[in-house]
């Protein structure tokens, strides 16, 4: 026989191999479906764990990442900028890309704080809890089309005990909203509909947080005129984009004159524009 470690340590690394050809982290994976079928947190399980008797329920885990379900739907959760969202079918789960908006907003507002903060197209709370974690004072409204993501985002907010401060409410990206906002975030769908996308997103998250008509542009054209009427004076806009659309989606925010600051995510690609 093999010298494999046993229990947890040897099931880290034959479920990391297994799931080599699903997923573009599989270490990662596993450790979180691992920790998810311990019940205790990765680092706990680095830790203290790695000696333990395999989880039963820890194949079951596997068969679904097997099958492209994302991670962050089996273990129901995902970590995002300072905070832990629960995520499940139906909503867009939390990409690291989208951290770029927070950093765009700090580094616009720097010593001051958006007091009122609009996060268009919220999903799980994403944005907008995010964005009131970095600033313990300010008040949001988060508006979603999906009452799915609005479930989560509102149990999100009370999670982290920002119920006070955070509202939610169905809408259509700014139609009827009276209010101005100092801060207003949007990460809208923006792939065009023949646009290629790994398995576990096609198949698994929800069509009408990802896809926006032929060019992917659709949403910008309708969330962009709304905004001047929504910012409050020395506010700014910061929308999430494809890495391929700042140059259409900067032509569309100078003709409703808008200035325009485009940023990097991590990897260097295009990812957010302010828009003041
Ligand atoms: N960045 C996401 C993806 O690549 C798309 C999110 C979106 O359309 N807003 O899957």
């Amino acid at each position: 026989m093999g010298s494999s470690p046993e229990g947890v340590g040897g099931a880290l690394i034959d479920t990391t191999k297994r799931l080599e050809p699903v997923s573009d982290s599989p270490r990662l994976d596993a450790e979180l479906l691992v920790a998810h079928a311990l019940g205790v947190s990765r680092e706990a399980m680095i830790l203290r764990h790695l000696g333990d008797p395999v989880p039963e329920d820890l194949e079951a885990l596997v068969a679904r990442r097997l099958a492209h379900e994302p991670v962050a739907y089996i273990t129901g959760r995902r970590a995002f900028w300072t905070i832990e969202l629960a995520v499940g079918p139906g909503v867009l789960i939390p990409r690291p890309d989208s951290e770029t908006l927070i950093e765009a907003a700090i580094e616009y507002f720097g010593a001051r704080a958006p007091a009122r903060i609009l996060d268009l197209g919220t999903g799980p709370g994403t944005l907008l809890l995010a964005a009131l974690a970095e600033w313990p004072e300010a008040q949001g409204l988060g508006v979603d089309a999906s009452n799915v993501a609005l479930d989560y985002a509102r149990r999100n907010a009370a999670a982290l005990g920002m119920a006070a401060r955070a509202g939610f409410q169905h809408g259509d990206w700014g139609r009827g909203i009276e209010a101005r906002f100092d801060l207003i975030l949007a990460n809208p769908p923006y792939i065009g509909t023949q646009e290629g996308l790994p398995e576990q997103v096609r198949l698994h998250e929800p069509g009408s947080a990802l896809f926006a008509g032929a060019d992917g542009l659709d949403d910008y054209r309708r969330i962009i005129p709304d905004l001047r009427r929504l910012l409050a004076p020395g506010g700014g806009a910061v929308l999430e984009i494809g890495w391929t659309q700042a140059e259409p989606v900067s032509a569309i925010a100078r003709n409703g004159g808008f200035a325009v600051t485009l940023y990097k995510d991590l990897g260097e690609r295009p990812r957010a524009l302010l828009l003041t």
